[in-house]
Order: structure tokens, then sequence, then C-alpha cells
């Protein structure tokens, strides 16, 4: 088995890949096509202006199930604030080498090891995207469009601290309210005004009462701003808020109590719009998923841990899509992003040989 040399992990840890650094994105983008199309994957280059192409690498197909693997070549780090790669006995440290260039080169030797063994490599893709760090913006459609394709993926965020896979991860929506009132002399004319600050204060009230702690239900107010001074009434107000949740039904909840919160005037004679959305849906465990984990257990002999996270990753996007899906493929690391991320070597030797195992057991037997 391949998993000791990390000499092509540090060539693209070494290249900067920040979402907006499309030249650097691009040039590990490269890097990795060269690598797939070393073991007969067909390479489909999505082209983007603004951001780095997406890389959708294609096996042969046969009758049988598909598998989609997962991962992202963007990073947090612009130019020049990370781009050192070190290492020591037991820990790896560079931009991304957890979160996730890490976690897509446990993937490329895995698929190195199924090559090596079976000289070609069938059912299972491989997509790289571009733009998760800064929310999957464009190729969440992307991979909506591509998810009827596959049967289940498995996506190469970093491994639980004792190995875990993720099987949830909260959804997560940013919205904005902007709130309209009227203009008055808080002195000589206090009455003919409409408050839109009093408004905002009555909203933020009523939204932040839609968490709900028991189902890990948030929403949490993070900005707000209105008005114009202590003497006028304010005209305008602006409020920022986020709702994080674990279920559809939660999710349906708290938009109809959003809506709801934004067409009632609490102060007579504002307004107030509504803007922002789901960026990326909850995923949640289902019995399909269950099955997949049952399954690898019995095919590698092994127990894997589970567990569930409150960040979001790609895996909300696929999962949300039906696809069973399964997260934290990667090595284990800590300290993403800050300059102090790093992966542990022995992590990578363990998921490198398990995931091998696992794309083997598909080529065999199918998952
Ligand atoms: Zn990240």
């Amino acid at each position: 088995m391949r998993n000791s040399n990390f000499d092509e992990l540090k060539s693209i840890i070494e290249i900067n890949s920040w979402t907006k650094n499309k030249q650097g994105v691009d040039k590990n983008v490269k890097i990795f096509a060269q690598w797939m199309k070393a073991l007969d994957f067909e390479t489909i280059f999505h082209k983007r202006e603004e951001i780095g192409d997406h890389l959708h690498c294609v096996s042969k197909k046969r009758k049988g199930k598909k598998l989609l693997l997962l991962g992202h070549l963007d990073t947090v780090f612009p130019p020049d604030t990370f781009e050192t790669f070190k290492e020591d006995d037991a820990w790896i440290y560079g931009a991304g080498v957890c979160d996730m260039k890490g976690g897509n080169y446990v993937a490329l030797q895995a698929l190195r090891n199924v090559y090596q063994k079976y000289d070609e490599i069938y059912n299972i893709d491989f997509l790289l995207v571009s733009d998760e760090e800064t929310g999957s913006d464009d190729s969440k459609h992307l991979l909506a469009s591509l998810a009827s394709e596959y049967d289940y993926c498995m996506v190469f965020e970093a491994a639980g601290v004792h190995d875990e896979v993720v099987i949830a991860r909260k959804g997560v929506g940013t919205f904005f309210i902007e709130i309209e009132g009227k203009a008055s002399h808080a002195g000589n004319h206090y009455s003919d005004g409409a408050d839109a600050n009093l408004e905002l204060a009555q909203k933020l009230i009523q939204l932040v009462a839609l968490s709900n702690l028991a189902k890990e239900t948030t929403v949490n107010v993070g900005k707000i701003h209105g008005g114009i001074g202590a003497n006028t009434i304010s005209p305008k107000a602006h409020l920022t808020f986020e709702l994080r949740y674990t279920s559809i039904e939660e999710r349906d909840r708290v938009l109809a109590g959003i809506d709801t919160i934004v067409s009632t005037s609490y102060v007579k004679g504002t307004k107030s719009t509504l803007s922002g959305a789901i960026q990326r849906d909850v995923m949640q465990p289902s019995s399909a998923q269950s099955s997949f984990v049952e399954r690898i257990n019995t095919l590698c002999n092994v127990t894997l841990s589970t567990e569930k996270r409150g960040g979001v990753s790609d895996a909300n996007i696929i999962s949300s899509q039906g696809v069973p899906t399964l997260d934290g493929w990667g090595p284990y690391g800590d300290g993403d992003h800050t300059i102090k991320e790093r992966a542990s070597k022995e992590s990578f030797i363990k998921r490198i040989d398990l995931v091998s195992k696992i794309l083997i057991g598909f080529m065999e037997a199918e998952i």
C-alpha cells in the first residue's frame, strides 16, 4: 500500500489556493488532473471565469452502483499568510493539510491502490470543487445536477478525533431584513414618525425566540444597525441573522416563523423586506446511510464510529439531494482555518488503508 511519501502533498500545499486566487486554484486543479489521468480517468474541467475551475474525474462505467468521491481544492488562506509546509514525526503542517488537500490526497492514494490491483477503475468518480470555503455558491449547482448519477458519496473532509466519519451536519441559512420607517423630529413631531429601530428590536426578540435548543435549532441575529441620531425617529434599520438546524421539519418551522415576523409590523407604519437564503441544507442521518455504514463494516471488517457536526460542508449539498453520504474520510487534523493547521501522519496512513479497502470492496462486490 502506498501511504508514507508526502512529497506530492507538499507540492500542492505549497501552491496557494485561496478561493479568490483563481490562478493558484487552477494550478492545483491541473496537477490533480494529471494524477487522475495516469489512472485512466477522463478529466472534465468545468471552466469558471472568476473562481477556479471545478474538476470532474470520470471513470469507465459498467452496470451497478456508482460512487462519488468529493473534495475541494480551495483554502481560506490569502497569499503570503500561510505558505509553508513542515513535518515532524507525528504531524504535517500546511494550508489545507486537513481542510482538505490532505483528504483529497487520501482519495488519490486509495484510487492508486485500486488501480494497481486491477489496472482499471469502474464506477468511482472524483469531483474536486474550487469554492467550498466561500459557501460553494457556484459548485453547489454543479453538484446538485450531478447528484442523480450517483448511489453513494464519500466526502474527504477531516476525520473526527477518534477517526469518526460524519453522518450529520446542520443546515445553515443567512438572511437580511431591511426595515423602512418614517423619519421625524424626536422633539417636535414624535408621533409622526414610524420607528424602524423599535421595529428591529421587536423583530430581533421574535427571531431569536424561534430557536429551539433541545432540537439544536439556533437563530442568531449577529449584526444590526439603524437610525440617524438621537433626535430623529429612525427611518431605516437593518438586521443580519443566521439559522442553523438539524432537520427539515425544523427548517420549515423556522422559515414559516421568519415570514410571519417579516410580514408583521409591530410598529405601525413600518415595512420590512427579507432577503437571503438557505446556503447549505441539512445533512440528516437516514436508513440508506446506515446501510452504507453497515456494508462498509462487513466488507472491511471494521466498526466505523460516527459523529454529528455543527459545521457545514459539501456533504450537506449532496446528501440533501438524496444521495447516501458519509463525510470525514480525510485524515484527522486540527487548527484548520488557522496558521496552525496540521494533520496526523498516522491518521493519513490509517485512512488511506481503510479507504483503499472500501474502494476495493466496491470494485469487487459493490457496496
Ligand atoms: Zn474549511
